[in-house]
């Protein structure tokens, strides 16, 4: 049994029949469970449940149900040049945008990127982002980003940023963050990004007592143990963009520094302009590079690795669970338990052979489920997808602005720097001369 149509605002809704990743403390499983939803919060998770007359169905059958995504790091307004930089090395990313082009973005380009960003965020399952926003060089910029957010379905927290200084200058912000401490409102910063901020950074930070509980560090790829150290001391967490470390050389994702320093750790995709844009392939990423940190280490000893250390599990964790955690939003979000915001999640693909036999469902959102297989995105009780088709926002409006940015972007560039841009030189492979040569006589 299942409803059609989208149902009206204040009817409650019920996923019925679906393997429920509850993502509760005790990471509890229902194979086949509901998940009940009324005034826009959880009312129920459980089996077979009762629910009030007329409350809208969702056939969750062959479909897994978890609680909505949480990006903890995305630098939304770069999404209008998605693409752009997919050749790019962090020095290119930094002199185009830091250097020469990130200051002609005006107020209505960084809300065209915010606009579709946010869509892009909510149709793929990520319920929560946080807008890494370091393009606002002035206060209408500023003013823009946060419209176009709070006119987008899904959650969303704006973390202020401008580019007023340079990334090399980012550990010696210390009035900045004195004034948000003052104003009450929570830090996130890039750290231990090669060749741009580094463990001094950190020890400054330490020493000048400017590291707080629930800060967010960004990377925290190349550090030493000492700054780990300190980052856990001070109860801050890591959000690992793995796709991007992996890319840009900010340094090898740190996952398992982590675990050596017992570091809470959050996923997120930070940029667009190279990377894909869900957290299946932050998840896949992330796994993927530190089964091969494993490996890798291991045969440089001669050994062998016989068991992995990071499990799927944990890294569905860190998408839902840890992201809530590093955004202090553990109480309202981050798992399907009785009174929590109901944003949820149904991946279900009944088209699609991959989707069939679901036997591991960690393992499955991890590797085998992909964007295309969100079926259902609700956020406070809202449907945003249905049907695997997005039925909040306008993606038509949000087209026609990217279009007017991506148009003025190309003309104030010109032709030719535009194509430069996109089109870095690739630097010379010797071929080495191999002495084998094949013959058949
Ligand atoms: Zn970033």
């Amino acid at each position: 049994m299942s409803s059609s149509g989208v149902p009206e605002a204040g009817r409650p809704v019920v996923f019925r029949n679906g393997i429920v990743l509850t993502m509760d403390d005790s990471h509890t499983v229902l194979p086949k469970g509901d998940v009940l939803v009324i005034d826009g919060k959880i009312a129920e998770v459980g089996k077979s449940l009762t629910v009030p007359d007329g409350t809208f169905e969702i056939d969750a059958d062959n479909g897994i149900i978890m609680p909505g995504m949480i990006d903890t790091h995305r630098h939304m307004w770069q999404s209008a040049m998605r693409g752009y930089g997919a050749d790019w090395t962090l020095t290119q990313y930094f002199v185009w945008y830091y250097l020469e082009h990130g200051m002609k973005f005006r107020p209505e380009d960084v809300a065209a990127g915010n606009a579709v960003s946010a869509l892009d965020a909510v149709e793929s399952g990520v319920t929560t982002s946080v807008d890494w926003s370091h393009g606002l060089r002035t206060p209408d910029h500023g003013e823009a980003a946060y419209e176009a957010l709070a006119n987008s379905p899904g959650r969303f927290i704006l973390a202020y940023g401008n580019l007023a200084g340079a990334p090399w200058e980012w550990s010696q912000e210390a009035p900045a963050f004195e004034f948000a401490r003052d104003l009450g409102v929570n830090i996130t910063t890039h750290a231990g990004v090669w060749g741009a901020t580094n463990d001094d950074g950190i020890r400054l930070m330490y020493e000048n007592k400017a590291m707080q509980p629930g800060y967010v560090y960004v990377h925290a790829a190349t550090l030493n143990d000492e700054s780990y150290q300190m980052i856990a001391a001070t109860g801050g967490t890591v959000s690992l963009a793995t796709e991007s470390e992996q890319t840009c050389g900010q340094g090898y994702p740190p996952a398992h520094a982590l675990r050596k320093h017992g570091i809470q750790a959050s996923l997120s995709m930070d940029t667009s302009v190279w990377q894909s844009a869900d957290m299946f392939a932050a998840m896949r990423a992330t796994i993927g590079a530190d089964r091969s940190w494993e490996h890798m280490h291991a045969h440089a000893k001669g050994d062998t690795v016989t068991h992995a250390t990071l499990r799927v599990e944990e890294v569905v964790d860190w998408a839902t669970r840890g992201g809530a955690k590093a955004l202090g939003k553990w109480d309202q979000v981050g798992s399907l338990e009785k009174g929590k915001l109901a944003d949820v999640v149904l991946i279900k693909n009944d088209d699609s052979p991959t989707m069939t036999p679901i036997i591991n469902p960690y393992g499955h959102v991890v590797y085998q489920a992909g964007r295309g297989d969100v079926h259902t995105v609700m956020v406070g009780g809202e449907l945003v997808k249905q049907n695997g088709k997005l039925v909040a926002g306008d993606l038509a409006g949000v087209r026609s602005q990217l279009e007017s940015t991506v148009g003025y972007l190309q003309s104030e560039l010109g032709d030719e720097t535009w194509k430069a841009g996109m089109n870095p030189e690739i630097p010379e492979t010797e071929i080495l001369t191999n002495p084998y040569q094949y013959t058949r006589d």
